[in-house]
């Protein structure tokens, strides 16, 4: 999953991508509003994480003008555990949560796991499409029950892949969620993790649940039903 980090603290923007990526996340970071609306526009995110006081374009208006952009993925805002008014205004601007200042990191977690689950039509952190399941808290997958090793890079695959299940992910969807700014993106990457998903969670190649749709990209197919 790809999340934007904008928050002018230097140390707390650090701290932020240090554990976001140590969860799995491919981070961009922006230390002003108006960096923060360029990467919020042109980038393709999952998530945003959005401080309220930024120099040059405030949090609140940065949230205003990326909605009013049509960006409709998820938004959490960080504020100061005080201003009860500043939580109200920024979920009317277009938030859809938030935490507080000083934050535990595992709240921070919990609540975008929480928000791209939603997005994608879940409601717990367990996700089933036929005999395979992943939970996006402990990060483990299972087929009929028997834990599957995956790699960091093919685990952030296989959980695009099923929060949007049923649906046609294009490569450069996944590139993209791989990488983050400035990496030398190789499309074929996607190829080679896409075929080893299907050998690690399909060994006889009996569920297929990978498809592959010429020119289009991929989507797994198999049923979704509650954990
Ligand atoms: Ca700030």
């Amino acid at each position: 999953m790809r999340v934007l980090v904008v928050e002018d603290e230097t140390a707390l923007r650090e701290a932020l991508k240090a554990e976001l990526a140590a969860a799995g996340y491919t981070v961009d970071l922006a230390a002003d509003g108006e960096e923060g609306l360029y990467m919020a526009t042109e980038y393709p995110l999952d998530v945003a994480i959005i401080d309220l006081g930024l120099p040059k374009l405030s949090g609140l208006e940065l949230i205003r003008r990326l909605r009013a952009r049509g960006k409709s993925y998820g938004v959490l805002i960080l504020t100061a555990r005080d201003r009860w008014q500043d939580k109200v205004e920024g979920l009317s601007a277009g938030a859809d949560d938030y935490v507080a200042k000083p934050f535990h990191f595992a709240e921070v977690q919990a609540r975008l796991a929480a928000l791209l689950r939603r997005a994608g039509g879940w409601a717990t952190s367990k996700l089933a499409c036929g005999p395979i399941e992943l939970d996006t808290r402990a990060q483990l997958v299972t087929v009929h029950g028997a834990p599957v090793e995956l790699t960091s890079f093919e685990y952030r695959i296989l959980e695009h892949l099923m929060l949007r299940a049923g649906e046609v992910i294009s490569k450069t969807e996944l590139t993209d969620r791989l990488y983050e700014q400035d990496y030398d993106r190789d499309s074929n990457v996607v190829e080679v993790l896409v075929g080893r998903l299907r050998r690690k969670l399909d060994p006889d190649d009996s569920l297929k649940p990978i498809e592959t749709l010429r020119g289009r990209g991929y989507r797994l197919s198999l049923p979704r039903h509650a954990a």
